[in-house]
């Protein structure tokens, strides 16, 4: 690890969380959470793709959902991380592929994470829950 300040990094962790969460609730754009992303460094795209990930897993998807979250990410069914995640059971090796697939990767990790966690919100949490991430604070969104 050559991380110069443990600060830096959970500040940026927080972030990924809310702009994950503002999309997966639809307070975000995917284009807007994509340029978002875009502008992070490498590395930092790396760590926020192996952290969307996490998401994902701790959202239990299904093939299911990776098809349907495909669909809705505009990212090809054949592309490298639309096939990963489709998979069953779904690859998370994204932090591997080549940087130039990494937009690609976020969209598509985003939306299969946003059709998994829509289902939680609607039928487990009935907008009354004590997830954090479930209560975000109403923001404006730029246009
Ligand atoms: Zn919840």
């Amino acid at each position: 690890m050559t991380e110069p300040s443990s600060d830096d990094g959970s500040a940026c962790r927080r972030e990924t969380e809310r702009v994950v969460n503002e999309i997966a609730q639809g307070l975000r754009t995917l284009d807007a959470g994509e340029g978002w992303f875009s502008g992070l460094a490498p590395t930092r795209r790396q760590e926020a793709l192996q952290e969307v990930a996490g998401y994902a897993i701790q959202a239990h998807i299904t093939a299911a959902d990776g098809r349907a979250g495909v669909a809705r990410s505009g990212v090809k069914p054949t592309a490298n991380p639309s096939v990963m995640i489709c998979m069953e059971p779904p690859r998370y090796g994204f932090a591997g592929l080549p940087p130039a697939e990494y937009a690609k990767a976020f969209r598509v990790l985003v939306s299969v994470f946003a059709v998994a966690d829509t289902r939680r919100r609607e039928m487990y949490c009935k907008g009354d829950c004590g997830h954090a991430w479930h209560n975000l604070p109403v923001v404006t969104e730029q246009p």
